[in-house]
């Protein structure tokens, strides 16, 4: 799977909105200077503005104090200007992460980390997705693969990737069976995937023997090696699978594209253009 490709067609769909509105804000948040952090803004930056958005970068010290990032993100929030505010995780292990995400106003919440908004997924309601989730879903949809009664395999349950995917496959009426650090035999559960996807953070955890024949695999893991970046999928799978997203050009791309798409929901949002769900 094509992961470059279709975050083109993305950004694409993206810029024609864009065109048709006013250039809508982007705020960022990077609290510190985790290398690997650095360079996810720098390419959410430059992805934002290739299509018109207007992205702001705030940058506060590795030290910064939890009120000092509050009060950031509540000016955020209260900047007319700004219609969407990322704040880039893992935040420094002193931050209260999970409290701070909680102030994001959830009209403005492009990473669908806020409470109101990950509730609102798990309900089933129009909300703010996360966008790598959003972006693997959009992969199935583009390849045509077949979710209505397909089991699907999710390893890993973050609340940014793991939990919100396998809501959406479920949402999409697949079977859905998660796996994490604890689950025993995990190649016997992966077997049974129509659609496994590997979100986990462990070189080349999933083999080919791991893999049923014919299924679609989605490799969303990032995991910087002596030999470069390699995903949680071991490339032999490719002789496997019916599909296979690469690392990198898979996922990635895709959640930057995502992310557009969110940021241009929440300008939606703040035009009045799309009614902000209530409650
Ligand atoms: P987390 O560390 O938050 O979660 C990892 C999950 O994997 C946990 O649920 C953990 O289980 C599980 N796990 C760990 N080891 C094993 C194992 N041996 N067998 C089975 N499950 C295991 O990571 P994230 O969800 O944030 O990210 C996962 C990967 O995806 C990382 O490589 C990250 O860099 C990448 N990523 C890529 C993105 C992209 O755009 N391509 C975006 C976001 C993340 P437990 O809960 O029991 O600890």
């Amino acid at each position: 799977m094509d992961g470059r490709a279709v975050a083109e067609r993305v950004r694409a769909e993206v810029a024609i909105e864009i065109a048709r509105m006013d250039a809508p804000g982007l705020a960022t948040v990077l609290v510190g200077d985790d290398p690997a952090s650095r360079i996810y803004i720098r390419l959410k930056h430059e992805a934002a503005e290739g299509v018109g958005i207007r992205a702001v970068d705030h940058r506060l010290p590795e030290h910064a104090s939890q009120d000092e990032v509050v009060a950031l993100v509540r000016s955020l929030n209260a900047d007319d200007a700004i219609d969407g505010i990322l704040v880039q995780t893992p935040l420094p292990a002193h931050l209260d992460e999970s409290a701070v995400l909680g102030e994001v106003a959830p009209s403005k919440d492009v990473d669908g980390l806020h409470p109101c908004n990950a509730g609102r997924l798990y309900l089933g309601e129009e909300t703010f997705v996360p966008a790598t989730p959003l972006g693997v879903m959009r992969l199935l949809a583009e390849y045509d693969v077949q979710l209505a009664g397909a089991h699907a395999v999710v390893v890993g349950r973050s609340a940014i990737v793991g939990k919100p995917v396998a809501l959406l496959l479920l949402a999409a009426n697949a079977t859905v069976t998660v796996c994490h650090s604890r689950t025993r035999d995990l190649g016997r559960q992966t077997l049974e995937a129509d659609v496994l996807v590997a979100a986990v953070g462990v070189p080349a955890l999933i083999r080919g023997a791991m893999v049923k024949p014919g299924a679609a695999v989605i490799d969303v893991g990032v995991n910087r090696t002596d030999s470069g970046v390699v995903g949680d999928v071991d490339p032999e799978v490719g002789e496997v699978a019916g599909f296979l997203t690469p690392v990198p050009g898979g996922v990635g791309p895709m959640t930057i594209a995502c992310l557009l798409q969110n940021t241009v929901r929440a300008a939606r949002y703040r035009g009045g253009l799309l009614a902000f769900p209530q409650g």
